[in-house]
Parts: C-alpha cells; sequence; structure tokens
C-alpha cells in the first residue's frame, strides 16, 4: 500500500543513549504501531571518527529492553556512501554547493563582526578560482557547503517551500508551516574526510526509505527547515514532521549524552523496568 504510514528511528552511535533517546524511539514506534504502520531503525554512523560498535550494540539492546522491534535489515549510512555522493554531484552539478575552507573559529569570527550580531545565519560563497586552486593544490581541507544564494536562485526564492508540522514546534508552531532555510546559513553537506554530512545523508534516507513522517525532538525543528530544501533541489518527496517536546531532567536542562548517569544502560543495570519510563513519559 503506497499510503502506508512510515516512520523511523535514526540515532548516531556516538554515545549511549539517554531518557531523550527513549521518548523519541517510543514515540516513533508507537505512532507506527497506531497507524498499523511501519517503524524502521536507522544507524547515522557516518562520522567514523565518533561513532563505536560499542554504542551501535547497546542502542540495539537498548531499544530491544524497551519493547521496541524494528524492520531487518537495519540500513547503516556508513555503507551508502555512494548514494550521498550522488545527491552530492547532483547539487554540485548544478552550482548549488561549494568548497568552504575556512574553519569553525574564523565562521565565528565572521559572525561576531557582522552589523546584526551572532542571530545571522552565515553564509559565504565560493573562492575566486585561483585561491581556490591554490589552496586546493596546497592541500588545505575543506567542507562542501550549501549555497543559500545559489539555491534561491535555482528555486527562485524559498516562498513557496513549506511542511506539515503534525506535533509541534519549540514555538508552538504545527500545521503547515513556512520553510526558512536561511536560519541555517550555507550548511556543510559534505566535509573533506567523512564524505557526506548529517542533513543531507538523512534527507536521501528518508526518501530512499519512503519515510511518510518523521517523528523527532523539537530540538531538530531548525533541521527541518533546511531539509525541506534540500529535498526541494533534489526532487525527493517530502514527509510531514512530528515534532516533539524535549525531556528535562531534574535541573531543568534537556537530557543530553554528557549526562552519564542518565544513560538507559545505566537504567538497565538498575534493574529500573522500562514500563516505569513509559509511565514516566506520559506514554502508557
Ligand atoms: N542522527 C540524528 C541524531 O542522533 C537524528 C537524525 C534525525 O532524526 O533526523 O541526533
Amino acid at each position: 500500500m503506497a499510503d502506508r504510514f512510515v516512520t523511523r528511528f535514526a540515532p548516531s552511535p556516538t554515545g549511549w543513549l539517554h531518557r531523550g533517546h527513549a521518548f523519541s524511539a517510543l514515540s516513533a514506534f508507537r505512532a507506527a504501531q497506531s497507524r498499523a504502520g511501519r517503524f524502521i531503525l536507522r544507524i547515522e554512523d557516518i562520522d567514523a571518527t565518533r561513532s563505536r560498535p560499542a554504542f551501535e550494540e547497546a542502542i540495539l539492546t537498548d531499544l530491544a529492553w524497551l519493547g521496541l522491534a524494528w524492520e531487518q535489515p537495519v540500513r547503516r549510512q556508513s555503507e551508502h556512501m555512494a548514494d550521498y555522493r550522488t545527491a552530492l554531484d547532483r547539487l554540485q552539478a548544478r552550482g548549488l554547493v561549494y568548497r568552504c575552507f575556512r574553519t569553525r573559529r574564523e565562521i565565528a569570527e565572521d559572525i561576531e563582526r557582522a552589523p546584526h550580531g551572532a542571530m545571522e545565519a552565515w553564509r559565504g560563497g565560493p573562492l575566486a578560482p585561483d585561491d581556490e586552486a591554490r589552496r586546493l593544490a596546497a592541500g588545505e581541507a575543506y567542507a562542501w557547503r550549501l549555497s543559500l544564494d545559489a539555491a534561491a536562485r535555482d528555486l527562485g526564492g524559498f516562498g513557496a517551500l513549506s511542511f506539515i508540522e503534525r506535533g509541534n514546534g519549540p514555538n508552538h508552531e504545527t500545521g503547515l508551516i513556512a520553510a526558512r532555510p536561511e536560519l541555517g546559513g550555507d550548511v556543510v553537506l559534505a566535509r573533506k574526510d567523512v564524505g557526506v554530512a548529517y542533513h543531507l545523508a538523512v534527507v536521501v534516507d528518508d526518501a530512499l526509505q519512503e519515510v511518510t513522517q518523521v517523528i523527532r525532538g523539537q530540538d531538530l525543528f531548525e533541521a527541518t527547515h533546511v531539509q525541506r530544501l534540500l529535498q526541494a533541489l533534489l526532487g525527493l518527496p517530502t514527509p510531514t514532521y512530528a515534532h516533539h517536546r524535549l525531556l528535562l531532567g531534574p535541573d531543568g536542562r534537556r537530557f543530553a549524552k554528557r549526562d552519564r548517569a542518565e544513560t538507559l544502560r545505566d537504567l538497565r543495570a538498575q534493574g529500573v523496568p522500562p514500563a516505569q519510563l513509559i509511565a514516566e513519559f506520559g506514554l502508557d
């Protein structure tokens, strides 16, 4: 059935999962169940320097412990680099990406110097050809960045870009949302060492895996605006989105990988029953 509900949980094996991940994974899994849909697990391990097999193993164990079941085989992004390369090549051929040699620190300094201060999303642009050739010859590292200016020219502006939010954005955005990819600036789509970066891999995979609804935390709401633009540029379908609230720890801050004590692995070891988490999340 072509219109079957398909959702996914897409963790990166760069640390142990915490309560926030459990909430995301359970939200997606339950949504699929309630719609007789499909639930996909995708391992986002493009960053080989930070991904570890032990983290991936723990993800599988944690999710099984939570009572989740997912389709096989599990897509591991590191095994599909050619798919992302093809997408990057298409953008490159249309002049929508450029090589950026600036370091994070240089970009932060640019933003500080900008007249409106840090809120301006950064835009760079290609170097003059001879300057670029010189830096390439010198073996300097660069990233491929999406050019918002070129993308706006290609699409005749971003006015026609929108997506459907079935959950809640961080400011209660819901329903038909106008996409504002400019919020993200000229995002990195590929690093010289890794070959692809998060946004590009996600839009390629969501389309390839026929995801109809992306369910994830509000921390990725801005990413959705960027990803909507990439879908338009690559001619990919746009899923609907359901962003969910972020869980807060006892200190009022949201859970993050740094909070070691809150990993699912630890909770498992302490004998905390998964039902307790599910109740805590208000999901039962
Ligand atoms: N891999 C991303 C993360 O761990 C999530 C990607 C997504 O849900 O789009 O934060």
